[in-house]
């Protein structure tokens, strides 16, 4: 999720059309990784007050993970045997999560138009009439992936995970009985699935698998919230099964569903196509960041998360400026001889 939320008023830049892009952050972008070394013990304060002191998305999705086990998601003990109901109310519930989230980011960006280009990346809007897209129309093929593959998937892998742990097959503790390991595991998540997200990215994009299956989530260049958790099947079984790790790492069930909300609602929450959602012409909730726009754009670089290191790292980071983009387009050139 996007890093850059600040209080400050958004004024209007006079160089907006720069690259072609509506909008774009400070360039070259900054580097907010909590890995570097020597540790910064006041950038990493900041880290923990603006995204767990603070009513961030990660802390929104732990508010509706906690509201959900308790009013929403079966019991626990139903899941000690695979059964119709308890299956399908899991369905419906995960169906319900990203239709709301992702339908209420569209319909208040896309639909209602809130914020107009305010903080937009890309000036274009969502694909209409093309036959690129399935139906023609990028949401709706966007929102057929979505709810179509991407909800079933992440059913299937919840399922099993919580009838592993149901029947004490994988390590379960409770926020209760461990709550040191619960509020640390929540920090963790996020950063494991960054790690998950950016190996399996980087598989993806070796020709042969980008041309059979990721090409489908990359065909969005212009994102929306729908286009977040729009993936081939493959891609989302490989994306979904960083739930995994549940199997095998002591886990509440809270854990697994603030997982589940991360890798679902939590795609459409990176994806806006905004940098923040604007309250009063402040910014409130980061909701997309240029450096995943930019791997829209440039495809071979930014795999991961600009709060990660691991594109630093491995050398694929672009930071919005143009020797990056002729760094990456010869790396995209190699990549497809
Ligand atoms: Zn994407
Ligand atoms: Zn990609």
């Amino acid at each position: 999720m996007g890093k850059n939320r600040t209080t400050e008023a958004v004024l209007p830049k006079k160089n907006l059309k720069a690259n072609g892009w509506n909008y774009h952050p400070d360039l070259p972008l900054a580097n907010p990784s909590i890995f570097v070394w020597p540790p910064n013990p006041n950038f990493l304060l900041n880290w923990v007050v603006t995204n767990w002191l603070s009513l961030s998305e990660r802390v929104l999705l732990v508010i509706i993970s906690i509201l959900l086990w308790k009013f929403c998601y079966p019991n626990f003990n139903s899941a000690q045997t695979f059964s119709f109901g308890w299956i399908a109310q899991t369905y419906s519930v995960n169906f319900l999560t990203v239709l709301t989230v992702a339908g209420s980011l569209h319909w208040y960006f896309y639909i209602y138009n809130g914020q107009k280009l305010r903080l937009k990346f890309d000036p274009r809007g969502m694909g209409k009439n093309n036959k690129l897209w399935d139906f023609s129309n990028q949401v709706h093929d966007n929102i057929f992936w979505s709810l179509g593959s991407g909800v079933s998937q992440l059913t299937a892998f919840m399922v099993i995970t919580m009838w592993l742990m149901a029947n004490e097959i994988s390590p379960t503790i409770t926020a209760s009985s461990n709550p040191i390991w619960f509020v640390l595991s929540l920090m963790i998540l996020p950063i494991y699935s960054a790690f998950h997200f950016y190996w399996i990215h980087r598989l993806l994009h070796l020709p042969v698998l980008y041309k059979k299956f990721h090409y489908l989530h990359h065909r969005n260049v212009s994102v929306g919230p729908w286009s977040g958790f729009s993936m081939h099947p493959v891609e989302h079984f490989l994306y979904i099964s960083s739930l995994c790790i549940h199997w095998f790492v002591p886990s509440d069930p809270i854990l697994v569903i603030f997982h589940v909300l991360w890798l679902g609602p939590g795609a459409a929450m990176t994806h806006t196509g905004y940098e923040n959602l604007l309250i009063k012409d402040k910014r409130r909730l980061a909701l997309g960041t240029f450096y995943h726009q930019l791997h829209h754009r440039y495809y071979e670089c930014n795999y991961g998360n600009q709060e990660m290191p691991w594109d630093r790292w491995f050398g694929t980071f672009h930071d919005g400026s143009n020797e990056s983009t002729v760094q990456t387009r010869n790396r995209k050139g190699k990549l497809h001889i």
